[in-house]
């Protein structure tokens, strides 16, 4: 028996609808992950979790259900949105996990679908399933990935794809616009019993207005990881920012390779809202739109308050994730991290990259680093990292860094490998054919992307640049 608790019906029919399931044709499971086992579905035969993943069968207390939301896209109120190719199976109660949502992605049309299919194709499906386990193992908040399924029909878009379901897992699906729903269709009652229903399952023992605090901190937290591992997510709307400040819905997603701080991955975005740098302001805007659906709930004067905290506490997580990444033990001086960002604008290097070279770094020994400098374009760009290594060198030797304890340090902070465009591109290009070796290997190696993975070095350096220009749109 899996031990189903669903929640989410405790709330009033407004927020969901029973909606079965469109299974793909002749499925086949390409990956799973140790959620199966950390659910507790190892029980289920790989047939069985299969045929349930796709929605051919049940199990005794699974529920199926789609639900309504609402959001701000692009900076515009949109209205009624909702799970439009998302259909949830339950929640379980675990041991070492606590409550966990599951929920498929591509399952066929919801009644949110709108004028979508509510399916999702096998090339966007890769990339989520990857990209949320490789955010988990940096340490980024996120969905979890438990299952990736492949059929054999074809969906429509710029081109005719192969369809996929990804299965994966988080404590709720909860969005600002889940509240945003209820307070811009003015449905008071329901708002509070939602308010009431996240207060007492993800932040028991907190008042309205210390979950909202909380709120604030999580989502400021996940942005500065996004911003000090270089990830953009390409798709800010208010319906894609988590309740839990996790990172959610993965789309047209990018790390950035080589450094641009107006880097922009969504090739739609072509105002460059979602860009690199605008990611701190577009969290702090989100939260506002959050904080307005409080109103009535909350004096304004304290959800102002609250809202104000926002700098504050991004400006604090950044520096600790920065003093991190630097391997600094007592602080990150402003100066510091002033002239690191002077340097990667000036010199353009892949930003992965150079935290992973820079983590090899001896004090005073420019020589540590010869991969590094084996990738300067001229003798400018030279210039400027021994000009940064010394203001770094005067920081290590104030508070007496020692090289050893401090490169191990940062091995374990500074991945070698992220999921770049061109990587999930190949995986995907193999998967089409019929391989999904590649899937697996490279899921290996996003698991655990700060040890060797030998095969795998040319992967670790800046990307070539006839690898550069992959572009990702929306259409998944
Ligand atoms: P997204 O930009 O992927 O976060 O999607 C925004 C909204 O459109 C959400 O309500 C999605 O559920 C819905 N949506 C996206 N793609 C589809 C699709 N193929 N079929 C139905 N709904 C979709
Ligand atoms: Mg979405």
């Amino acid at each position: 028996m899996i031990p189903f608790q669903n929640s989410f019906q405790t709330l009033p029919r407004f927020f969901y609808e029973p909606t079965e399931p469109l299974p793909l044709s002749a499925p086949s499971l390409l990956h799973t992950t140790s959620l199966v086992q950390e659910l507790g579905l190892q029980g289920l035969s790989s047939e069985m979790l299969l045929k349930w993943l796709n929605g051919e069968t049940r199990i005794p207390g699974d529920e199926r259900i789609s639900t309504r939301y609402a959001g701000h896209q692009f900076g515009v109120w949109a209205g009624q949105l909702g799970d439009g190719r998302a259909i949830s199976l339950g929640e379980i109660k675990t041991q070492s996990l606590g409550r966990q949502e599951i929920q498929i992605k591509g399952s066929g049309p919801t009644p949110f679908s709108r004028r979508g299919d509510g399916k999702a194709v096998l090339r966007s499906s890769i990339r989520e399933y990857l990209c949320a386990e490789a955010m988990h193992a940096l340490g980024i908040p996120t969905t979890r990935s438990l299952a990736l399924i492949q059929g054999t029909g074809k969906v429509e878009r710029e081109v005719l794809e192969p369809e996929a379901i990804v299965a994966r897992v988080f404590p709720t699906n909860l969005r600002f616009g889940h509240f945003e729903m209820a307070y811009h269709y003015e449905k008071k009652e329901e708002l509070s019993k939602l308010t009431e229903y996240t207060l007492h399952h993800f932040f028991p023992d907190h008042s309205v207005e210390s979950m909202l605090t909380e709120i604030v901190d999580r989502t400021a937290r996940m942005i500065a990881l996004w911003q000090a591992h270089g990830f953009c997510h390409g798709v800010m709307n208010t319906d894609n920012f988590s309740i839990l400040g996790l990172t959610l819905d993965y789309g047209p997603f990018g790390f950035m390779e080589d450094f641009n701080a107006d880097f922009v991955c969504n090739h739609s975005d072509q105002e460059g809202r979602y860009s690199y740098s605008m990611q701190p302001k577009v969290a702090y805007w989100n939260l506002e739109r959050l904080l307005i659906c409080f109103r009535g709930q909350v004096p304004d004067e304290t959800l102002g308050k609250i809202l104000m905290l926002y700098p504050e506490r991004f400006h604090l997580h950044l520096f600790n994730v920065y003093q991190q990444k630097l391997g600094l033990r007592k602080t990150l001086p402003e100066s510091l991290f002033s002239s690191l960002f002077t340097l990667l604008s000036e010199t353009e290097l892949d930003y992965s990259f150079f935290f992973r070279e820079l983590s090899h770094y001896a004090i005073g020994k420019p020589e540590s680093l010869p991969r590094l400098f084996a990738h300067l374009k001229n003798e400018t760009h030279r210039a400027a990292v021994e000009r940064f290594l010394l203001d770094y060198d005067q920081v290590l030797s104030i508070e007496g860094s020692n090289d050893s304890s401090r490169i191990q340090d940062l091995l374990n902070t500074n991945p070698k490998w992220v999921l770049k465009n061109h990587i999930a591109q190949s995986i995907i290009d193999a998967a089409e054919k019929g391989d999904s070796r590649p899937l697996s290997e490279w899921f290996k190696v996003l698991q655990n992307p700060f040890i060797e993975h030998p095969g795998f070095e040319v992967e670790s350096g800046p990307t070539p640049s006839h690898l550069k220009s992959i572009l990702v749109s929306c259409s998944s």
